[in-house]
């Protein structure tokens, strides 16, 4: 293990090695530090460098895919095909632009290199250990993905919170950079909560301070502080966090919590946030064009008529878990001069009868979102059937489409057993009409083993799905196991399914779809990934238009 991980000094001044920022956090965990590393990002894009970002999470996990959703949140998928941590949905929409599986690293990657390292003999006899083998790897995989996005600037967010046990390894390697690369190279941003307190009537700066001298114990000095509050932070408050953290006033950045996390990145603009870091790491001035951003918070911000989705789902007390499906809701409903009106309905409510199903009417669209396993599948069912026949607009996300597939057999194509071989495994009674491949059925590990990352698909002409797209040939990310059954695929358009896209073979099943309907569409893949506030996705632009026209809009009223 003797790659080498240090940029030469020679290719620094010709430019090709990014300047790095590397995000920490303070007092506690969930503070945004996401959205702070991606508005960071947006601000210098709109200065006009070429910015990665890069994820640090401390799990000991290789990737988020084995992270249950209801307790981790949602599990974001790339091109490439890594399955990571929300975050990076994040950036991809606050930049933007695609991000690869180098941008994610999770301890578990760490460990399992260096692991096997040991076992092939490559550390020559030496002990191998948390400084320098574990750091080293760290830095490696951080020069890896700075080198090959090509960036100018490369973003690093640490997961976790400063003193936390299973960051250590995180901190160090990252501390280790600026003794590298010169310090000039890199700058340390440290979010740092400050709480309210009632009683006192005041916002407290000193768990703010401790986790900045946290943080300098292990030798690294922040050269940016952001002041996150729930409420107005007072100029004497900034002044006091930046004597005790020992950074110039002007580089403690208060962020209130706002009501949009798209306006983040004009209020760190509107202090010089953008300027600061420019002249903190020696890079040009170059002139901002941030109008688009401008634009997408003014509409934000403005008030607009809603327009109700019921989305059926099973995570529901984890709204983390759809947060790029609610992302792209949104941003299509903006799109068309409206404001998201969310309703979540419990499918296993509907299941049991608590929820009946007739409420759903009130839904200007119906979406059933991605899943995993058969609790709550009969309610979804229901509500898919309901959406179905009352034509109301329905958009099915992956678990959606097949379980819109599953229920057009059951009850259009004559095959009441229709189900998926996700929830019982292929007997003679039951029509598999969503099945594991063949070759699929001999794997028997849990992790990495589904079909991921971004996979042609071939559209029909004159569909809904080729309408809205505009184009013949797509791409969409996927993260599934199971798949249409082709051996139902005549039965199930006689029953008047439409298959509008498939793998360019032809083979693959990945979206249906109801020509006797307003909007009853289901794709295999997970278009909500690819959509961007600034950027919304045809499809959900056209199943919000759907519902908008479907004149259902009116206030809840219950
Ligand atoms: N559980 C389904 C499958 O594995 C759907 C997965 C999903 O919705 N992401 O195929």
């Amino acid at each position: 293990m003797v790659a080498k991980h240090k940029p030469a000094r020679r290719e620094r001044t010709r430019g090709k090695i990014p300047k790095l920022i590397i995000v920490t956090g303070g007092v506690l965990s969930g503070l945004g530090k996401g959205v702070t590393t991606a508005s960071i990002g947006n601000i210098l894009k709109a200065r006009g460098f070429r910015v990665n970002t890069q994820k640090f999470d401390q799990y000991l996990n290789v990737d988020a895919g084995t992270l249950n959703p209801g307790e981790h949140g949602e599990v974001f998928v790339t091109d490439d095909g890594a399955e990571t941590d929300l975050d990076l949905g994040h950036y991809e929409r606050f930049l933007d632009q695609s991000l690869t599986k180098d941008c994610s690293v999770m301890t578990g990657q760490i460990y399992l290199e260096v692991t096997q390292a040991e076992r092939e003999g490559k550390y020559l006899g030496k002990t191998v250990q948390m400084i320098p083998h574990v750091t080293d790897a760290v830095k490696r995989r951080m020069w890896a993905a700075a080198r090959r996005s090509h960036a100018e600037i490369h973003l690093v967010e640490v997961g976790g919170t400063v003193g936390d046990y299973e960051g250590a390894h995180f901190l160090e390697a990252v501390r280790q950079l600026a003794a590298d690369d010169g310090k000039e190279n890199v700058l340390y941003v440290h979010v740092a909560f400050l709480p309210y307190l009632a009683a006192s009537d005041e916002i407290k700066t000193k768990p703010a301070q401790n986790s900045v001298r946290d943080l300098r114990a292990i030798g690294i000095q922040p050269d940016v502080i952001i002041a996150r509050a729930d409420h107005p932070i007072s100029k004497s408050q900034l002044e006091k966090l930046s004597l005790y953290a020992n950074v110039d006033v002007a580089s403690v950045i208060p962020v209130p919590t706002v009501g949009s996390m798209y306006e983040v990145p004009l209020h760190m603009e509107a202090h010089g946030l953008d300027r600061i870091i420019a002249q903190k790491l020696g890079l040009g001035f170059r002139p901002r064009n941030d109008r688009i951003w401008h634009r997408l918070v003014a509409t934000i911000k403005r008030r607009k008529p809603p327009v109700r989705i019921a989305m059926v789902g099973k995570y529901l007390n984890m709204k983390d878990t759809y947060m790029s499906l609610i992302e792209a809701l949104k941003a299509a409903a903006w799109a068309h001069g409206r404001s998201l009106d969310l309703w979540w309905v419990d499918a296993e409510q509907i299941e049991s009868g608590k929820f009946p199903v007739e409420e759903l009417q009130h839904a200007a669209g119906i979406a059933v979102p991605g899943g995993f396993g058969v609790r709550g599948t009969e309610g979804k069912i229901r509500a898919i059937r309901f959406a179905r026949e009352k034509k109301i607009p329905y958009l099915g996300l992956c678990f959606g489409m097949q379980l819109m597939v599953i229920e057009t057999a059951r009850h259009l194509a004559r095959l009441p057993h229709a189900t998926s071989e996700e929830f019982a495994p292929a007997e003679k009674k039951r029509d598999p009409v969503i099945h594991l491949m063949g070759e699929q059925k001999k794997t028997l590990l849990k992790g990495g083993t589904m079909r991921l990352g971004a996979w042609p698909c071939a559209l029909k002409e004159k569909s809904l799905a080729r309408k809205l797209y505009g184009e013949r040939r797509i791409s969409e990310r996927h993260r599934h196991r199971y798949e249409f059954n082709n051996a139902y695929r005549a039965k199930l358009e006689r029953a008047g399914l439409a298959v509008s896209g498939t793998t360019p073979d032809g083979q693959l099943v990945e979206i249906v779809e109801r020509p006797d309907h307003p909007f009853f569409l289901g794709v295999q893949f997970h278009p909500e990934f690819q959509s961007r506030p600034t950027r919304p996705h045809p499809l959900f632009l056209g199943f919000l238009k759907a519902a908008i026209s479907s004149r259902k809009t009116a206030s809840r009223g219950r």
